[in-house]
């Protein structure tokens, strides 16, 4: 039997478990939970979440589309009633795309579909992902180290939408929509007043807050702050997201909330003083101090998202494109610059051997720009590919989080690759 997962989630918070992160982000088995009357989690990618009220069920979010099935027999497994309301969190694909069995299910039934209820904003979301489907697929092969991922083109889209906040009524029971923008623009949190259950969709992931993703659009650092500080003030006994494991009881889950809102708030702020200082975005990325106690939570190591990236997105949500070194304003074309740097340096291979010996010395970030002058000076070289290939798999061994991890990699493979083709 597994362990009561409400059980365990004490465990880690309260420091009587090494349970690692990244088990506990991803790599739970994919059950049903019961988590108290009338609610239940299906542990998933993403989370999916029945309540039970009256003799209908309630869905917050509805997870990825091939776990779709799955989900949905789970879910009917705990209750056989009949889904009036399914709320998505926000519009991204591991939340908003298990409908499918439902409807169906409705259909063959001859009732009528649950109503989807959501923000106003994933329309638009919608409308851009089916717009950006080719460069989502590449993006997202790249960040989840996927390479056959292919980007869906349509969605099931809401038939009720908000703008700030909303209440709906499901067999009997209110729930409470309340919408900020944080890791999208479009998300939800929701809050059951008369269980005092908490939803906060992916506005709490059990690690760095994905504020900063390097590959995909804007998120809202100081947005996303606020929203865990309005959420903390709900005093919720049960808190839910919609990655990871439940966390129960209101000390636990407001100091869970308003550690990430302080995380969030120092990143924030630190970022907006060196921008009224007139700081370059690289000054800026290499001086804000990273709240290292904060990264110590069980529930804020960067696994996933990092702090860095962070910074970076508030610079972008501030300032613009221009990062403040004059050089990169009309750039060179990367090949003609390398080439420049090459030929100083004595070729691309003397280039590519100053970034192996620099590997040891432990200095990845120069070690790197090297390597990628070497390579963009000659992308056929083996031995070239070779060494840019074990200089980034040393930054991929240096990097904590998923998107770093997982955009080294893509380098890694591309070398190795040049570096087989014996070219
Ligand atoms: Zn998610």
């Amino acid at each position: 039997m597994t362990q009561d997962i409400l059980d365990l989630s004490d465990e880690i918070l309260d420091g009587k478990s090494n349970l690692p992160m990244t088990g506990l982000l991803l790599n739970q088995p994919h059950e049903l939970h019961e988590i108290g009357d009338g609610l239940a989690v299906v542990l998933a990618f993403g989370n999916v979440m029945p309540v039970r009220t009256g003799n209908t069920l309630t869905l917050v979010d509805t997870g990825n589309i091939f776990q779709a099935p799955a989900n949905h027999g789970l879910v009917k497994n705990w209750s056989d009633a009949p889904l009036e309301v399914a709320v998505f969190t926000h519009g991204h694909v591991d939340h908003a795309m298990g409908m499918g069995p439902w409807d169906a299910e409705a259909d063959a039934a001859g009732r009528p579909r649950a109503r989807v209820v959501a923000h106003e904003a994933i329309l638009p979301r919608f409308e851009r992902y089916a717009l950006t489907a080719g460069w989502n697929g590449i993006i997202n092969q790249r960040q989840f180290s996927i390479p056959g991922l292919t980007w869906p083109t349509e969605y099931r889209t809401p038939d009720e939408t908000y703008r700030s906040d909303l209440v709906v009524e499901a067999g009997g029971s209110l729930i409470e929509l309340h919408h900020a923008r944080g890791e999208t623009d479009d998300h939800t949190w929701v809050f059951l007043p008369e269980q005092k259950v908490l939803y906060p969709g992916d506005l709490f992931i059990w690690c760095v807050p994905n504020a900063g993703n390097p590959q995909k659009v804007q998120r809202y650092a100081k947005d996303w702050a606020v929203a865990l500080r309005d959420m903390a003030a709900k005093d919720a006994e049960l808190f839910v997201p919609s990655h990871g494991l439940p966390i129960r009881g209101a000390d636990r889950i407001r100091t869970a909330l308003v550690d990430t809102a302080a995380l969030l708030e120092s990143l924030h702020d630190q970022t907006v003083e060196l921008m009224n200082q007139g700081c370059s975005l690289n000054d800026v990325i290499h001086t804000v101090e990273i709240p290292a106690d904060l990264l110590d939570k069980p529930y804020l190591t960067p696994i996933y998202d990092e702090p860095e990236f962070i910074v970076r997105n508030v610079w972008r949500f501030y300032g613009g494109w221009h990062d403040g070194n004059p050089a990169h304003l009309k750039p060179a074309r990367d090949p003609d610059l390398a080439r420049e740097i090459a030929s100083l340096a004595g070729g691309p291979q003397a280039l590519a051997e100053r970034a192996a010996a620099l590997l040891p010395a432990g200095d990845r970030r120069i070690a790197a720009h090297l390597a990628e002058f070497a390579f963009r000076a000659a992308p056929d070289d083996r031995k070239v590919n070779r060494i840019r290939a074990e200089v980034f798999t040393a930054c991929q061994e240096d990097a904590t989080s998923l998107m770093a991890k997982g955009i080294y990699g893509a380098a890694v493979r591309e070398s190795r690759e040049v570096e087989a083709s014996g070219r």
